[in-house]
C-alpha cells in the first residue's frame, strides 16, 4: 500500500480501521435487501458447447478461488508494525478473522475456505469454545498452511489497561492453547484487541516472541451485527490489494455472503495469502 494512500484514508477517517472489535453495533440496518447486490444470472448455457469428453474433470465448486498459496517475492521479516502488506506482493490480500465468539461461523469459515482454497489467518481469542469445538475440522487446515492462528488474548482485554502481569497472562493463556491443541505458536503476530496497543505493549509482547503488532486496513465491521448490505459494501470498499482486512468470526452474516465475497476477489483479480505465507514463505506454518 502506498504511504499517500494510507495517509489520505486516515485523513478520510477511515471507518474500517477504527470500527473492528467494538462491541457496539456499529450502523445495523435491519429489514435491508440488496437485490443489486445479488449474483448476475448465470449466462445461457445453449451458448456453452457440451464437452465432449467421457470423463469429464468433476467441477469444481462455484466458491473455488485458488489452489495453495499465490505466487510471492521473496519474504522478509514483519516489521514491528503491520498495517498492510508489502507493495511488491502484488495483487494479494489477507483476510484475516477475529475473535470466534461463534463456533457455528468458524465452522462456517472452515467449509468456506476448504471450498474456496481462500487462504486466511484466524486471530484467536483462546476463551471463547470455538477454537476447540472445531479442532477436527481445522487442525489440519492449519497443518497444511492454508489456514493460520495467531494471537488475539484469552479474554480480548484492552492491553493498555493492564499490568504487565495481566499482559503476559492473556498472551501466554492463547499461546498455550495454539500450542496444546494444534502444535503451533501464534507468534510473531499479536493483534491487540481493539488495535489497542503502545511502545509499553509492544515491548511486553515482544518479550513473548510476538514482536509484530498485525493492524489492519480495512474491516468488515462485523464485530457486532450488521445487515448482509451493509457487510457487503465494506468488503467491497475494502478488499484491495495489498490490504490486511478484518473479518469476525461473531455473527452469521458474513457466512450467507461467502459467494459474493469471492466475486469481488475475481473481479479484482485479488488471490488470498496468510501472513506466514507473505512473511516466512508460501506455506510456511510455525510447528512447535
Ligand atoms: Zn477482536
Amino acid at each position: 500500500m502506498q504511504r499517500r494512500d494510507f495517509l489520505l484514508a486516515l485523513a478520510a477517517g477511515t471507518a474500517g480501521f477504527l470500527t473492528a472489535c467494538t462491541t457496539e453495533h456499529p450502523t445495523a440496518r435491519v429489514n435491508s435487501s440488496s437485490p443489486s447486490l445479488t449474483q448476475p444470472p448465470a449466462s445461457p448455457s445453449t451458448t456453452v458447447p457440451l464437452s465432449p469428453s467421457p470423463s469429464p474433470t468433476p467441477s469444481l465448486s462455484p466458491l473455488h478461488l485458488q489452489d495453495g498459496p499465490p505466487p510471492l517475492p521473496a519474504p522478509s521479516p514483519a516489521d514491528s508494525l503491520i498495517t498492510g502488506l508489502p507493495e511488491n506482493v502484488g495483487n494479494i490480500v489477507a483476510i484475516t478473522v477475529d475473535d470466534g465468539t461463534d463456533s457455528s461461523v468458524v465452522d462456517a469459515y472452515l467449509d468456506f475456505v476448504k471450498d474456496s482454497g481462500v487462504r486466511l489467518t484466524f486471530f484467536v481469542t483462546g476463551v471463547y469454545p470455538s477454537w476447540t469445538d472445531n479442532r477436527d475440522k481445522l487442525l489440519p487446515l492449519v497443518e497444511s498452511g492454508q489456514v493460520q492462528l495467531a494471537n488475539h488474548t484469552w479474554t480480548h482485554p484492552d492491553l493498555t489497561t493492564l499490568s504487565e502481569g495481566a499482559l503476559i497472562d492473556e498472551l501466554t493463556q492463547c499461546e498455550d492453547l495454539l500450542r496444546n491443541t494444534y502444535g503451533v505458536t501464534g507468534a510473531p503476530f499479536i493483534r491487540p484487541p481493539y488495535g489497542k496497543r503502545n511502545s509499553s505493549t509492544d515491548a511486553t509482547c515482544a518479550k513473548l516472541g510476538y514482536t509484530t503488532a498485525a493492524m489492519w486496513y480495512g474491516s468488515f465491521g462485523d464485530s457486532g451485527l450488521l445487515t448482509e448490505d451493509v457487510l457487503l459494501g465494506e468488503a467491497q470498499k475494502w478488499l484491495l490489494a495489498q490490504h490486511i482486512v478484518i473479518g469476525h468470526a461473531n455473527f452469521p452474516t458474513v457466512t450467507h455472503l461467502y459467494g459474493q465475497i469471492i466475486d469481488i476477489l475475481r473481479q479484482r483479480s485479488l488471490l488470498t495469502a496468510t501472513l506466514d505465507d507473505i512473511y516466512f514463505g508460501p506455506g510456511h506454518n510455525r510447528r512447535v
